[in-house]
């Protein structure tokens, strides 16, 4: 039986080296090397505080044992432990992500990432399951495509604001998952309009996306000139909806143009091709789905946001790794 001593915590770090040798001996590349191990690592943090814990029932059980001889013994849980375990690392050690994602900034690194299914600040109101971190991972040729559209921005002192990049599976299981269950605290925000229970036949959200394929993205644009304090000078206040406006404020103060509706409002009003938002909204989408499409992506007519790069490197995969920094 191992025991929490100094002894079996130098057996746990013996453990951890061997299996690091056992790693060195495989030919990954450094970085998908560096992956495993972390998800090794974590199984192996784990199963010694589960080491713990079973020596600490077993203490308790005994005491209870010896005070009470009528008491049956009826074993230790450790069955609970082991299976604990077992589920613990089949989540770690989830799939791997293939040589050809590449993180957005290493390749622009003035982009702007507004992540926000790693904050709280989207329809489910917390983070979302799989964004360990709010990193941007997109299949190679779709982050070399969005690069270039904001270097050519640039130019007209504006540049691309990114909401969400390549979501893993069980992110999106998140996602249903909410929304089997009856807690609306989001709903004035991000589906005003629309019952909660509506929103897979209404395609807002599917149980597979196209962003755990890798390419597809959701942007808007934001002013990088003239300096962020003078933009609320040019709203249009007579033209703004009467809905999907609750972020309105705090997206133009921080230097996004008008779109017309929030990221993420599940409302018609987020409809690519409305004509109700007001004449300048109308001409940003436009002039954001035209610079898109010139550099490959295509736009869901229901989410002025979302782009998918064309061709896809992964047309059928749905993949699964986490989202990490590295
Ligand atoms: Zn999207």
């Amino acid at each position: 039986m191992l025991r929490t001593d100094p002894v079996n915590l130098l057996q746990y770090r013996k453990a951890e080296k061997a299996a690091d040798n056992h790693l060195s001996a495989i030919p990954l590349s450094g970085r998908r090397y560096t992956q495993y191990r972390q998800q090794l690592g974590n199984c192996l943090h784990f199963s010694y505080w589960a080491c713990i814990l079973k020596t600490m029932i077993k203490k308790v059980h005994d005491k209870t044992s010896s005070q009470n001889q009528l008491m049956p013994d009826r074993g230790h849980p450790t069955w609970l432990i082991h299976i604990a375990l077992l589920i613990y690392c089949s989540a770690a050690n989830s799939e791997l992500r293939p040589d050809n994602f590449v993180n957005l900034l290493n390749l622009e690194p003035t982009i702007h990432l507004e992540m926000r299914y790693a904050s709280s600040h989207n329809f489910m109101g917390r983070p979302v399951h799989g964004y360990k971190t709010a990193a941007c991972w997109l299949t190679e040729p779709a982050a070399n495509a969005l690069a270039t559209v904001h270097r050519m921005l640039a130019k007209s002192g504006l540049g691309l604001v990114i909401f969400d990049c390549y979501r893993p599976q069980h992110a999106v299981n998140d996602f249903v998952q909410w929304a089997s269950q009856p807690n609306q605290d989001m709903k004035a925000d991000f589906y005003p309009r629309i019952a909660k229970n509506d929103l897979f036949s209404a395609e807002y959200i599917a149980e597979r996306s196209g962003h755990s394929r890798g390419s597809t993205v959701d942007l808007a644009l934001i002013q990088i000139k003239p300096p962020l304090a003078t933009i609320l000078d040019s709203v249009e206040p007579s033209t703004r909806p009467d809905y999907c406006q609750s972020d309105y404020k705090r997206a133009r103060n921080a230097g996004q143009l008008d779109f017309g509706s929030d990221y993420d409002c599940f409302d018609i009003l987020s409809h690519t091709a409305n004509n109700s938002i007001g004449n300048k909204a109308i001409r940003n989408r436009q002039y954001l789905v035209d610079i898109m499409q010139t550099h490959g992506f295509s736009n869901y007519h229901q989410e002025w946001w979302h782009f998918t790069f064309k061709p896809e490197p992964y047309p059928e995969r749905y993949f699964d790794f986490p989202i990490t920094a590295q």
